[in-house]
């Protein structure tokens, strides 16, 4: 058995209409799996993309809108990608600003990998990848809600693999550097923010969706069954700087 295979996993995607998701669900389903491509608008480019699949309509406007997900059928891996981010000085930030992005990066998440959890522990096998982000471990600016959030994915990631990795469940985290997507739209196009990032990164270059998406089959296959609460830089080196 090739231990780089997704070949009889179903897989499902939060966000897979666009990026970082859409990405994660191509490379899944060129790695064998079926997957099921959420989102809150319809992933027909997703699915044209992959050849296969079907999509299901995922708004985490409803922070709990996955709860009855996986009960009604098996699905082996979760990868925890929707996410949001809202920029303003702290000083001016808004509630608003910071509910939505609390409930969509963060409590979302939880309860959707609850949710799963619930229906994966009886079987003993599941796989969560969550996506975190370099704001996981560093501070940022003008992102309040944002960084708390991703801070928050990274504690949970270990906190929910200490739980269920000896009941088979594996629940690990990527976290992306400076990836193109629309996340990053408005970095791009500030060229001096652009430049001061982009100086930073060891590798020279922004990444993109397809380096985070093949880490993402790793973390779902066979290959990674050891590994348990591991947050994973996928930066260009930006950390080690
Ligand atoms: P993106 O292109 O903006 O994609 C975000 C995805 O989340 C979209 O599919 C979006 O759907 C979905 N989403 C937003 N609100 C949602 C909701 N209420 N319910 C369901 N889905 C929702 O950005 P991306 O860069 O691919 O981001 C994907 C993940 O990577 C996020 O968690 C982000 O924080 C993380 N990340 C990105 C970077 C980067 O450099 N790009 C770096 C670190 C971490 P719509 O298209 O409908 O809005």
């Amino acid at each position: 058995m090739n231990p780089f295979s997704l070949n009889g996993q179903v897989a499902l995607v939060t966000g897979a209409n666009t990026g970082i998701g859409q990405a994660i669900a191509v490379a899944m389903a060129q790695a064998g799996a079926e997957v099921i491509a959420a989102g809150r608008r319809d992933c027909d480019e997703t699915l044209a993309l992959m050849g296969s699949g079907r999509a299901m309509r995922l708004d985490f406007a409803d922070p709990m809108a996955a709860r009855d997900v996986f009960a009604a059928e098996r699905i082996d891996i979760l990868v925890n990608n929707a996410g949001i981010i809202r920029r303003e000085d702290a000083a001016e930030f808004s509630e608003a600003d910071w509910d939505d992005v609390i409930d969509v990066n963060l409590k979302a998440l939880f309860f959707t990998c609850q949710a799963f959890a619930r229906a994966a522990l009886p079987r003993g096998r599941g796989k969560i990848v969550n996506i975190a982000s370099l704001l996981s471990f560093q501070g940022g600016i003008r992102v309040p809600s944002y960084t708390a959030s991703k801070h928050g994915v990274a504690g949970l990631t270990k906190l929910m693999a200490n739980e269920w990795a000896a009941r088979g469940l594996n629940v690990n985290a990527i976290a992306p550097g400076y990836i193109e997507t629309n996340n990053t739209q408005a970095l791009r196009a500030d060229p001096d923010r652009s430049k001061a990032i982009l100086d930073r990164i060891p590798a020279g270059r922004w990444g993109k969706p397809e380096d985070i998406a093949q880490t993402a089959v790793f973390l779902a296959a066979p290959a990674s069954d050891y590994i348990n609460g591991a947050v994973l830089n996928v930066d260009g080196g930006w950390l080690a700087r």
